[in-house]
């Protein structure tokens, strides 16, 4: 049966959570969400004041002083049981996400399950917490570091992966011993405030979580703040940049996550149904908003001709409707603005001089936000659905004749988030692994977002800063290190010597 998501008599207010509750915007100020499916608007956030931020940052500045003092055995504790919560409860959350993002609910669930990862890869935290000692470095002295938290940091994310990218944040910052302040994304911000009354339910103490929503005024509120030690971002380029440049002329440290054009070579040996599956996956699952998506296909040689065959075969079986439907494999983009923006890009490459095989502006469902999957060919640099990251269902081909030709399109791309070789030979994929320019690399694997054990990030212009998220780095960033070199001698030995400490 399938279900449809009812307008609302009345719009859902949307608050910030200060110190452990809700709390009302009083800027007069707020932003309105909507569902995608349908393009009716349901809710209503608010939009923070700098004052509001403060009153967030002043609740992580108390409440830090009790967390970080928490012993590693019951901050584990409270993990497992935040971990339980939420996988009891990832039905709820994913229906929030189907409702303001748009994404399908199979899909939503993929993304909670991928952020619930990273809160099991924390539940082990007094391993990731774990230093070094040297004993005996000089005669009786014994030296060791320990990794301290920050204080209170920040984060501010993008609208697509409302749940997951919070979580790869949040979770290493807070069982590092900091306190967090999170400025979700303004289109989908329920599953942050969702996010806050499950925490508390599992027993996070009040003010360890805050949530201020907002535009460019709280974003630059956190930036100025001078109690915010460091700043997490995700989100477009232009934006991680400013963010990176002002957080880090503030003092702050920061890691900022940027956007993506991810080029997925096809070789002439690779196997060509196995690799037009995977293009269509990569290219139109979450209606091609992911920061992964494979938005360029580099054919090398011979292949390209059946494998756009291939491609454009699968196109049409690909079912396009509301996310609650569970027939649905893509849902809508998340607004109307982006699904315009999107199809200017099918509509404009004819004169750039690529060739438009498959036009997704035709028979998407009416209500909504909806764009069919495009597909492109003929597309090269210097164009703009080339330069461009598109963000949505549009999967564009290069041709090229040799694999240099493809490795050079991508290491020449300003970014360097993800890319992937579809080959048979292992010789030519483990060149490739050594060659290429981008911080996470499929051999075979279209999507290859690193286990929650590893770190998440790119290169270039797809990440500022020289921490990724979550996994080892995740904990290197959430943590400063602290030497300390300690003897214990008989005081009767003690003398004056003003002499450079010496080991020998
Ligand atoms: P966005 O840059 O528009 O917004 C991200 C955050 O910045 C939001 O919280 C938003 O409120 C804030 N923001 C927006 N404009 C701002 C401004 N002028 N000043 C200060 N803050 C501002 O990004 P988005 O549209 O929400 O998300 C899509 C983008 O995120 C894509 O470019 C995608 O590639 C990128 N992304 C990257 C990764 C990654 O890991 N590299 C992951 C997910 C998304």
């Amino acid at each position: 049966m399938t279900e449809t998501l009812e307008a609302p008599a009345q719009l859902k207010q949307i608050d910030h959570w200060i110190g452990g509750r809700a709390v009302a915007g009083t800027s007069g100020r707020s932003g309105a969400v909507y569902n995608p499916a349908t393009g009716r608007q349901t809710g209503e956030v608010d939009f923070a004041t700098e004052a509001e931020v403060d009153a967030a940052v002043q609740a992580a500045k108390q409440a830090f002083v009790e967390w970080r003092t928490m012993s590693l055995a019951k901050r584990a504790d409270l993990f497992f049981r935040i971990r339980e919560l939420i996988n009891e409860r990832k039905e709820e959350v994913a229906r929030l996400l189907v409702a303001e993002h748009g994404k399908v609910l199979s899909d939503a669930l993929g993304e909670v399950t991928r952020g619930l990862e990273v809160i099991e890869y924390c539940c082990g935290l007094p391993t990731l917490l774990k230093s070094e000692y040297s004993e005996q470095v000089s005669t009786g002295i014994d030296v060791y570091s320990i990794r301290q938290p920050l204080g209170v940091v920040a984060g501010i994310t993008p609208f697509n992966f409302p749940a997951m990218v919070p979580m790869w944040m949040w979770a290493p910052a807070i069982a590092c011993g900091n306190t967090f302040v999170l400025k979700p994304s303004e289109k989908d911000p329920s599953a942050s405030v969702w996010t806050a009354e499950l925490l508390k339910e599992a027993g996070l103490p009040d003010g360890v979580f805050n949530v201020v929503h907002g535009d460019k005024v709280a974003v630059d509120a956190v930036l100025d703040h001078p109690d915010i030690a460091a700043v997490s971002f995700v989100g477009s380029t232009p934006i991680a940049k400013y963010v990176y440049e002002t957080a880090t002329a503030k003092g702050k440290r920061c890691q900022a996550l940027g956007g993506a054009k991810n080029h997925m070579i096809v070789l002439p040996d690779a196997d060509v149904d196995m690799a037009a599956d995977a293009a269509v996956s990569a290219a139109y699952g979450s209606a091609g908003e992911r920061c992964m998506a494979i938005s360029q296909v580099v054919a090398v040689g011979h292949v390209a001709d059946e494998l756009i065959d291939a491609i454009k075969a699968r196109i049409p079986k690909v079912k396009v409707g509301d996310g609650l439907d569970p027939s649905s494999e893509m849902g809508p983009l998340v607004t109307k603005e982006h699904r315009d923006r999107v199809a200017s890009y099918v509509e404009n490459a004819p004169g750039e001089g690529a060739k438009v095989l498959v036009d997704g502006r035709e028979g998407a469902p009416g209500e909504g936000f909806f764009l069919k999957p495009s597909l492109l060919d003929d597309v090269k640099p210097g164009m703009k659905a080339y330069e461009d990251e598109i963000f949505g269902p549009v999967l564009g081909v290069t041709r090229v004749d040799t694999y240099d030709e493809a490795v050079r399109l991508i290491n020449e791309n300003p970014y360097g988030n993800g890319t992937a070789i579809f080959t048979r030979d292992g010789g030519v994929a483990r060149q490739f692994q050594f060659d290429v320019q981008a911080g996470m690399v499929g051999i075979n694997v279209p999507i290859p977002v690193p286990v929650a054990y590893y770190s998440f990030g790119g290169w270039k212009a797809s990440l500022f800063g020289d921490r990724h998220v979550y996994g080892p780095e995740g904990i290197e960033f959430y943590t400063r290190g602290k030497v300390v070199t300690s003897r214990w001698p008989d005081p009767a030995t003690s003398k004056v010597d003003l002499g450079f400490p010496q080991t020998r």
